[in-house]
């Protein structure tokens, strides 16, 4: 037990014009996948930050106006009156725990792609459409600026209406028509919006002091800003520009809320930025300028550092969206000297990839993400144990260790154990491959928490067969052994696998992780799996000094990491390595030392050199164990796969899975059957 007391300045109201924020722990806005279109989904999981302690909880970004549709992301809206019965509900969920909500409103220029509404699209200059759409915005006129302004000004009443306490001006991520005015590259206007610093702030000056008349004595007016583009020369810099924005308009607003753009570049990746707390050397000089109140963000888990940057100077808010989303009590937990006990985010981005997707947000550490209303999942707490006494689980990866931790917390007697000397299973295999590291926190996590309990025997070194299980006598089991990469070369794309002549030296990810050397000479590395993996492999053994080939049928390396928002990085870094590409490329056969690849669209094949061919294909569940159990004579009262051992996907899936089996031990199955989870489901009453 830590002493509290230490952080107590952590835990001092601070205003924010005319409202008070009761602590510095601040939920800055972030997506999540559910906005208007899950609208109950979205309160309630706010509404848990604020329970878990965060002072202020914002809302994602909120389109304004049709002129600024966003679908089919779902993210919010408040065109007119009828978004606010929705929009209460996340202020009174968040307003019951003694919580500031606060609204980030936002109308997205070019970023807006208005599919749904098909409204022309707006923005300082004629654009193109951020979204891949072979579409235009248009340049707005004056006409267009003061209907903008109009458009922000109704909408903040409306906010007010729906009980928001913070009103903000968004101008961040490159995706609002705020920033892209004070962007050069965006605005090239000949009018007094355009040209000099002073005229392409204007905008954004207005939009400030619209909202600042409207929400006087009401609701403070926060501003959400990119210091710096990390463009370099290239785009807005923190020493120059950025600094001279803040300059302007230093007093202007009741809150500063600072970080960089765009979104790819906020929300960096632990394997692209390790060091926690990485926006500090952009956004510190912020509160030299302004005498308000600052909030920033960069991955700020660790309470020390935390206090470092409130008692510096550097921040008065300490802001997150990511650690918030991990560990929605981080400030709880703090608060009551249980630092241990936090959750921390690994920054692998699935919260983030599930926006991308339109699906509502999960995230790998913290398996309640997104449960909070459907499936009234708590992060903190989980119903007492049922009849039942005890559970074995087999397999200590991150379904296993779950699985495990979720049974002991609901009070069962749990033996786990796993044949590998160390527990964590995938997890450990990953975290030591290139930038991956701090995936070991899902391990380490539930690791600790297990170690903690008196009704936990962990066993480790202890494979399993099912006669050892029936021996254990245990009547419920739990069987979490995972999944092998296949080395036959099945796949997406070779569906009955890849012809593989004798003599090939054939590797999968297993047994680099075992530590197995590829031939001397050339690796190819067949990615048909398309998610991170193959990836990361091909930087570990480019770095390990081997000249490598990558092959994959899909048209960009690691297509899936686009949704983390790191592929661009990705494929950057395995060309400064120097790895051959081979895009839109199947492997259509191998022999010692050479393989054959066709053209994903003409069949034409070519031939490389491959000393041994490494193959991200597919993977095969790990079923022996339980296949054996379920067919033995014995009867158990509880026989379960899970994890990837019963369907192969990302850790996210492995540790939500090792969640729900723990959640639904000793339910009854047709309840669990009939209530898969609560929905949203379309309202057909019919508009006069
Ligand atoms: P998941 O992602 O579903 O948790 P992992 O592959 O990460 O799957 O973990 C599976 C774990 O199961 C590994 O640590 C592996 O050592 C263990 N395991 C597999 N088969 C057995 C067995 N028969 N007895 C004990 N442990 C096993
Ligand atoms: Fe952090 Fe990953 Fe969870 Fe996102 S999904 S909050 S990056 S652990």
């Amino acid at each position: 037990m830590l002493d509290a007391t230490r952080y107590a300045t952590l835990f001092e109201p601070v205003r924010i014009g005319p409202v008070t924020a009761p602590n510095r722990f601040y939920q800055v806005p972030h997506c999540n996948g559910m906005g208007h279109v899950r609208p109950r989904a979205e309160a309630a999981m706010r509404g848990m930050k604020a329970e878990g302690g965060w002072g202020v909880v914002c809302t994602q970004e909120v389109e304004i106006h049709p002129t600024c549709d966003l679908s089919p992301a779902a993210e919010g809206r408040i065109w007119d009156d009828r978004d606010l019965p929705y929009l209460a509900l996340t202020t009174e969920a968040i307003h019951e725990h003694g919580s500031l909500a606060g609204m980030e409103l936002a109308h997205n220029g070019s970023h807006a792609a208005n599919q749904f509404t098909r409204a022309p699209a707006l923005g300082p200059s004629h654009i193109s459409n951020a979204n891949g759409n072979p579409r235009q915005a248009r340049q707005m006129d004056r006409e267009d600026i003061r209907n903008l302004r109009r458009w922000h000004a109704e909408a903040t009443r409306r906010a007010l209406k729906a009980g928001f306490d913070i009103i903000y001006v968004y101008a961040g991520h490159h995706m609002t028509t705020a920033h892209q005015f004070l962007l050069p590259r965006y605005n090239d206007r000949m009018d007094e919006y355009g040209g000099s610093l002073e005229n392409r702030v204007r905008l954004t000056r207005e939009l400030l002091e619209d909202t600042l008349e409207i929400c006087e004595g009401k609701a403070g007016v926060a501003f959400r800003f990119a210091v710096d583009e990390m463009l370099g020369a290239d785009g807005m810099q923190a020493a120059e520009e950025g600094r001279g924005v803040v300059e302007l308009l230093a007093d202007l607003p009741d809150l500063w809320d600072v970080n960089v753009a765009g979104w790819e570049n906020d929300s960096l990746t632990t394997r692209f930025e390790p060091q926690d707390g990485f926006q500090m050397p952009y956004i510190d000089f912020v509160k030299q300028v302004t005498e308000k109140p600052v909030v920033g963000t960069g991955r700020l888990t660790s309470p020390d550092m935390m206090l470092g940057l409130v008692s510096k100077g550097v921040l008065d808010f300490i802001g997150s969206a990511r650690p918030s989303i991990a560990d929605p009590f981080l400030p709880a937990k703090i608060r009551d000297g249980r630092i241990e006990e936090i959750r921390e985010c690994i920054g692998c981005n699935i919260c983030v990839a599930a926006d991308n997707q339109n699906v509502p947000i999960r995230c790998t550490q913290n398996p309640t993400m997104g449960e909070e209303w459907r499936r009234g999942w708590h992060p903190e707490t989980i119903a007492a144990k049922g009849k039942q006494d005890a559970a074995l689980v087999v397999g200590a990866g991150p379904a296993g260790l779950e699985c495990a931790m979720q049974l002991a917390r609901r009070g069962y007697h749990v033996t786990l154990a796993d044949r590998a000397a160390e527990p964590g299973g995938r997890v450990l295999a990953e975290a030591a491959l290139p930038g991956l590291s701090a995936w070991k926190r899902v391990a380490d996590h539930r690791i600790y928490d297990l170690q903690q309990r008196a009704n936990v025997d962990l066993y480790m070194s202890s494979g399993l067969d099912a006669d050892q299980v029936i021996e254990l006598g245990i009547p419920n089991v739990f069987v979490a052994t995972g999944a092998r990469w296949r080395r036959d070369g099945r796949g997406r794309s070779m569906m009955t696998g890849v012809p593989i002549e004798d003599g090939a030296q054939i590797l999968t990810p297993h047994d680099i992780f075992a530590g197995a050397k590829p031939d001397e000479g050339p690796v190819l590395i067949y990615d048909d799996d398309q998610g991170y993996l193959a990836g990361v492999l091909a930087e570990h053994l480019a770095r390990a000094g081997h000249a490598v080939t990558f092959v994959t049928p899909a048209s960009a390396v690691s297509p899936f990491t686009d949704y983390t928002l790191e592929q661009h990085r990705v494929q950057a870094r395995l060309l400064e390595l120097g790895v051959t590409l081979h895009l839109s490329h199947v492997l259509s056969h191998v022999a010692p030392g050479v393989a054959n690849i066709a053209c994903g669209f003409t069949g034409r094949e070519t031939e490389v050199a491959a000393a041994s061919a490494l193959l991200v294909t597919e993977r095969a569940p790990e079923t022996a164990l339980f296949d054996a159990l379920k067919a033995s004579e014995r009867a158990f009262n509880h026989l379960e796969l899970l994890g990837d051992a019963l369907v192969p996907g990302l850790i996210a899936d492995a540790v939500w899975c090792g969640h729900l089996s723990a959640r639904n031990f000793e339910r009854d199955p047709s309840a669990i059957e009939a209530d898969w989870f609560r929905r949203e489901i379309v309202d057909l009453k019919q508009e006069a």
